[in-house]
């Protein structure tokens, strides 16, 4: 079996909330590009990348020139081919930004063909460790919310049967650290002590404030705090895992393998979180949860919970699924959620097949 073509595609995707309908702002589009790439026998992998906003274009682009390097390749030989893109971009374009979350779709794509090849779905060839994992419905309790608003989308979220959600704190503006407070408090109360919440700052805090405000709000019961400060401030990450009881998350921001490494070693996070774009696709992933493993901590997954949850059932320190409903509408069907639990597809490779309507729809 050898690849045989392939195909780039933009989209400009709405940016809903169809967990909780309670969009911040209307109208806004997030770009992705999508990657079709084709074996000499007639099998299809699909690949998809994002976060290079307005240099999607180029993006695409690069997916392009990476994709073509493969053409002749054995789709299931992965290190070979990834070796290959890095030689042939003169082994110092990458690892980070345009290289790897270009590398992301073609690693993607490749473990599509080689589950659809073998006739298994994604998670059994990666070690198969659960049929089932727990999820948690993100990207709804959003911190441009009011409080209110917060309380009504957060009983929405327990209405369609999530055990566990995300919030958002560093609220917009100069809010008091009892405005901040105030916040995760009043989800507390509209959920029950029983739900697991997580709450995110996206790097927006400093060190001392993280450990501040973190103190405060120990008693609401959070399941974790996420991205207290920079992603690279190693050692400012580690005073505010060290000074609180709550669990530190972090990792969705770093770029390959080795910034885990150094976020490992210095005791930063209780939690790696793990994006499959950034890591550059299925196979860093997927080993940057082993060596988490080997530190004995649990990792969970960034975003496309229709592709990551193949990774999180795969390995045994694999914690919750991000439910993060961004790309849920580029496929005809994805995994199903069950008391609180996703439930791993049987059919072979991502086991998701695009919606081609929907595609047509938002190509731009
Ligand atoms: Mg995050």
């Amino acid at each position: 079996m050898k690849i045989s073509g392939f195909e780039a595609t933009t989209l400009a995707i709405p940016e809903d909330d169809p967990l909780a309908n309670m969009p911040e702002e209307d109208g806004r589009m997030r770009p992705v590009v999508i990657l079709r790439l084709r074996t000499d026998d007639g099998i299809e992998g699909i690949g998809i990348t994002f976060y290079a906003g307005a240099m999607t274009g180029s993006l695409r682009v690069a997916v392009e020139e990476l994709a073509a390097l493969t053409i002749g390749e054995d789709p299931l030989r992965v290190e070979r081919i990834a070796a290959k893109l890095m030689a042939g971009t003169g082994d110092s374009c990458g690892p980070g930004g345009i290289f790897t979350l270009a590398q992301s779709a073609i690693d993607i794509a490749l473990w599509d063909i080689k589950g659809k090849a073998l006739g298994q779905p994604l998670w059994k060839l990666l070690g198969g460790h659960r049929d089932r994992v727990p999820t948690y419905a993100s990207g709804a309790l959003r911190r441009g919310l009011s409080d209110d608003q917060a309380q009504t989308a957060a009983r929405r979220l327990l209405d369609k049967g999530f055990t566990q959600m995300k919030t958002q704190m560093a609220l917009p503006g100069n809010p008091s650290i009892r405005d901040e407070v105030r916040r995760v408090a009043c989800i507390r109360e509209a959920i029950g002590p029983d739900i697991q919440l997580m709450c995110d700052i996206n790097q927006r805090w400093r060190p001392e404030q993280a450990i501040d405000i973190g103190r405060r709000v120990e008693e609401v019961g959070l399941f974790w705090l996420e991205d207290v400060t920079r992603a690279d401030d190693y050692q400012g990450l580690a005073r505010v895992t060290a000074a609180l009881s709550t669990p530190i998350a972090g990792g969705e921001y770093l770029w390959g393998i080795e910034p885990f490494r150094q976020m490992i070693e210095a005791q930063s996070v209780d939690i790696p979180m793990i994006d499959i774009v950034r890591a550059g696709g299925v196979t860093p992933w997927m080993k940057i949860a082993g060596m988490a493993e080997a530190f004995n901590l649990p990792v969970v997954s960034h975003v496309m919970p229709e592709i990551l949850v193949h990774l999180i059932a795969a390995c045994p320190n694999g914690l919750t699924v991000e439910y993060m409903p961004w790309m849920l509408k580029l496929y005809e069907e994805t995994p199903t959620i069950e008391n609180g639990e996703m439930i791993l597809p049987t059919t072979p490779g991502l086991g998701l097949k695009f919606d081609e309507a929907a595609i047509a729809a938002f190509t731009v």
